[in-house]
């Protein structure tokens, strides 16, 4: 069963990639936020309350139909804790009946073996946790100790992926803990990532030495050709702390949509531009992904970023292969270039055979060739 749905779900992503290159007109990310409320208060986050109710089920499933009117591919439940929402497995079931991935992000508290049964059921595709240290302190409570009984959970019921993000930078005491979290995560058949936390006035830092070799560690622990850590040139930077050269397009490629049902860039940046979801159209989607923004510099939000890459590889896609190789040859000199790669790069690299290649790989994958515009 786990396998079947691994391949559906590896099937529904080479849709999303395939569609993310047609197109630049949809969103291809929107993170979404059913309740605002957490359960936990993380010294770094600025993204809860304490008190705030859950968004009614109705509001959550007109806010999915018009996402996925908009032709968004993956959409993201977040929060605050979106599993304190009572009716969180209607919305995700929702988000698959409307054609796109569902994906959730969550302290993992609250998981139980009957939970993640529901959530198979609701056919979630990935749930994220972040974890922050290995025993809890005054700054973070997502420790390995408070959840590992959790993660034993999802590696025996979950049938949705799984990935496990750990922290460095301002306020982790302990920089080899996120080397602890990710070997756990991967001796239990997890993805694990590794993201840079801002200081507790929002600014970002250097990495001291100590974070900067822990940093690299994790990140030679990646094998996968394709995953982001190969070409996460912006963690490099704010690591080291300087800018970015990159084109942020918030507010078309990704949108944040709040509790109350406006569309931000994301969540550092509410009130830009503050649209009703339900009043946001193709031409605000075209328009705010053109639009410059001073702060991208230096962004840490890292799922911008990787919406980013996707359409510098659509417009640029020589360059941007070409980039992926050199960094996974800088990381590991014996790497070769797998044959797969080559016969991809053959097959849709070429003006030429682009042309027809791509259009049987479009009439297989059954999608429209010119997606329509939504309005
Ligand atoms: S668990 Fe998540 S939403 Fe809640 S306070 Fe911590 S970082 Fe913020
Ligand atoms: S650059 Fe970063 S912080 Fe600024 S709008 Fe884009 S995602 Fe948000």
């Amino acid at each position: 069963m786990k396998l079947l749905r691994r391949l559906h779900r590896k099937l529904r992503e080479t849709r999303m990639f395939v569609r993310a290159m047609q197109s630049a007109s949809h969103p291809i990310l929107a993170q979404i936020i059913p309740i605002r409320r957490c359960n936990l208060d993380c010294a770094y986050c600025n993204e809860f309350d304490k008190t705030s109710a859950e968004v009614p089920l109705e509001t959550m499933l007109r806010r999915i139909d018009r996402l996925a009117d908009l032709g968004t591919t993956i959409i993201t439940l977040s929060g605050g804790e979106p599993t304190l929402h009572p009716d969180l497995d209607a919305i995700i079931r929702r988000i698959r009946a409307r054609g796109a991935i569902a994906t959730l992000i969550t302290n993992g508290l609250l998981l139980t073996p009957d939970r993640i049964r529901a959530l198979n059921r609701a056919g979630l595709d990935y749930l994220q946790i972040s974890i922050d240290n290995v025993a809890p302190d005054d700054v973070s409570k997502k420790s390995l100790r408070v959840l590992d009984r959790k993660l034993e959970w999802l590696a025996r019921y979950a049938e949705f992926g799984v990935t496990i993000n750990s922290v460095l930078g301002a306020g982790v005491r302990n920089p080899g803990d996120a080397i602890v979290v990710g070997e756990r995560a991967r001796q239990l058949g997890f993805t694990s990532t590794v993201g840079i936390l801002h200081d507790p006035g929002g600014q970002l830092q250097p990495l001291a030495a100590e974070h900067r070799s822990v940093y690299e560690r994790f990140r030679r622990l990646e094998t996968a050709l394709f995953s982001f850590a190969h070409f996460d040139h912006f963690q490099e930077n704010i690591g080291r702390g300087l800018a970015t050269d990159w084109h942020c397009r918030a507010g078309g490629r990704f949108l944040y949509i709040c509790e109350d049902g406006l569309v931000h860039y994301c969540s550092q940046q509410r009130g830009r531009p503050g649209i009703p979801l339900d009043e946001y159209t193709v031409d605000d989607i075209r328009r705010e992904a053109a639009r410059p923004k001073g702060c991208a510099p230096f962004c840490t939000i890292s799922c911008v970023h990787q919406t980013a890459m996707l359409d510098e590889f659509r417009e640029h896609p020589r360059e941007t292969l070409a980039g992926i190789l050199d960094r996974r040859r800088a990381m590991d000199p014996r790497f070769r270039t797998p044959a797969t790669v080559k016969l991809l790069s053959w097959l849709f690299l070429d003006q030429r055979r682009r042309g027809v290649f791509g259009k049987m790989m479009i009439s297989a994958l059954r999608l429209k060739r010119k997606p329509e515009s939504p309005s």
